[in-house]
């Protein structure tokens, strides 16, 4: 094929027709975020190597082998975000945005981009839906955290998926850690990767998530980090855990749960699912005290968590969970002649500037493939103008499901009078069915809130 219609490898195509899945979805995280008091963040596409290099970690897998970085025509290295979390870091301190006061609440929908071998769930472009606290020690931020998150997945009806929950402690007590893994990997040398063996000295907990099936083999049985959690780590630990169950949110504790990149501290999640194959990993995130700090800024505990927006179609794809589209065309204009289509045309207009949405022939369809392209559209309404109803001043709007049809002028403010009238009794019908017999109380209530 043509390389000028090819799309390049790991990357994907949202096209039109489904388009409007990706946009509820994005709806109901941005709905679920705002609920909880979060507002959105939106960061450049790239930054500077080096904050991804400081704060994802020199030795993680996405540093080591999986970032898109590039130097300018002015000699700057920069890399294309391959997740979210730096970036809003970097903002929080450039602006001095806890200058507004603590806690401070962000969230984010973006593209991410990392350099792996394209699979099912696994594209070197995706998105990521993510929310971020800073300023908050307390236990209850990372259950609200935790709970935002679940939420999403319960408002889009995901259901079969698990919250697995760990914690990996602070910088104190995962010295012995580290030394006990250091031990244990040191043993098992000769069947450690290339990249691994470099870790062994600088950072072996990465070794637990190298993706080599002989490193992943030796993981298995390595000691986990919750047997080394210090008593301020495991009593935090606990309160998170209490707090879950307040929220009446269920979840397993996974003792080998690290997470891939380097900033983490203490609370450690992940939502997983078996329904979508080996990639089955949703959502991540987990407490990450020492970033801010890291990039410069005053010690500020941070938390946040990242969502693959793809493996979560993917989930709902497989729960057989259907997304609603609307059918968005109020009405259709299908016109005949010269005179009637400058009348067609202008009528649009004027219903698009009163927020009705109209379609009208742009292609010079005759009338008859004009109506079926009405149908195909599914516009609720359609009408015909020719020249006789110019003449006349009269036309017929009817309604394409039930035929019913209304006889109207062609007057702009008598015609958008009767469209109203038949988009808002339309919408009435459908309230009135979904609320039964409270239908009568609610269009008063309405009424008297309107004046
Ligand atoms: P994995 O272990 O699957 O590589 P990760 O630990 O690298 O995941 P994170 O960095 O925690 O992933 O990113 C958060 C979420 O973003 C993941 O849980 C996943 O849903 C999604 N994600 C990560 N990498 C990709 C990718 N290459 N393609 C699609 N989604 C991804
Ligand atoms: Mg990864």
């Amino acid at each position: 094929m043509d390389i000028l219609t090819k799309k390049v490898k790991g990357a994907e195509d949202i096209l039109p027709a489904d388009s409007y899945k990706w946009q509820l979805v994005e709806e109901i995280m941005r709905e679920e975020a705002a609920k909880s008091g979060f507002k959105e963040i939106r960061t450049p596409v790239f930054e500077h190597t080096v904050l991804f290099n400081r704060s994802v970690g020199e030795t993680t897998d996405v540093v080591q082998k999986e970032m898109y970085t590039f130097d300018t025509k002015g000699g700057e290295s920069i890399t294309l975000r391959p997740e979210g979390t730096a970036g809003a870091a970097r903002a929080y301190l450039e602006h001095a945005i806890y200058n507004d006061g603590l806690p401070v609440k962000v969230f984010y929908q973006l593209t991410c981009y990392r350099y792996e071998k394209a699979q099912a769930g696994r594209q070197r472009e995706f998105h990521q839906f993510g929310m971020e606290t800073y300023g908050a020690a307390d236990p209850k931020a990372d259950a609200e955290m935790i709970c935002a998150a679940n939420g999403i997945f319960d408002r889009l009806g995901v259901s079969d998926i698990r919250l697995e929950l760990n914690s990996i402690g602070c910088k104190t007590c995962r010295k012995d850690y580290t030394n006990a893994l250091k031990e244990y990997f040191t043993a098992h040398k000769g069947e450690l990767c290339e990249t691994c063996l470099s870790r062994l000295d600088r950072n072996p907990m990465r070794i637990l998530d190298c993706k080599n099936e002989s490193c992943k083999n030796i993981a298995k049985d390595a000691p986990v980090v919750l047997d080394y959690i210090c008593s301020d780590c495991s009593a935090h630990f606990d309160k998170v855990k209490t707090f879950l169950d307040a929220a009446d949110v269920s979840y397993t504790v996974n003792p080998t749960i690290v997470r891939g990149l380097d900033y983490y501290t203490r609370t450690v999640f992940e939502f997983v699912t078996d329904s979508i194959g080996a990639q089955g990993t949703v959502c991540g995130g987990g407490r990450y005290d020492g970033l801010i700090e890291e990039l410069g800024g005053q010690p500020t505990p941070a938390l946040g968590f990242a969502m693959g927006i793809e493996r979560l179609m993917l989930v709902m794809k497989a729960q057989g969970i259907e997304l609603p589209e609307e059918e968005t065309c109020d009405l259709y204009i299908a016109a005949l002649g010269d005179e009637a289509e400058k009348k067609a045309f202008s009528l649009a207009c004027m219903l698009r500037s009163a927020s009705l949405a109209v379609e009208t022939d742009i292609v010079g369809r005759g009338l008859r493939a004009q109506m079926k392209y009405a149908n195909k559209i599914k516009a609720k309404y359609s009408v015909v103008i020719g020249d006789d109803d110019l003449k006349n001043n009269k036309v017929t709007i009817k309604n394409m499901s039930t035929h019913d049809t209304v006889e109207t002028s062609l007057d702009e403010d008598k015609f958008l009078e009767a469209m109203t009238d038949l988009v808002v009794g339309q919408q009435e019908e459908l309230i009135s069915g979904l609320l039964g017999e409270d239908a009568g109380t609610f269009f008063e209530a309405l009424k008297n809130l309107n004046g």
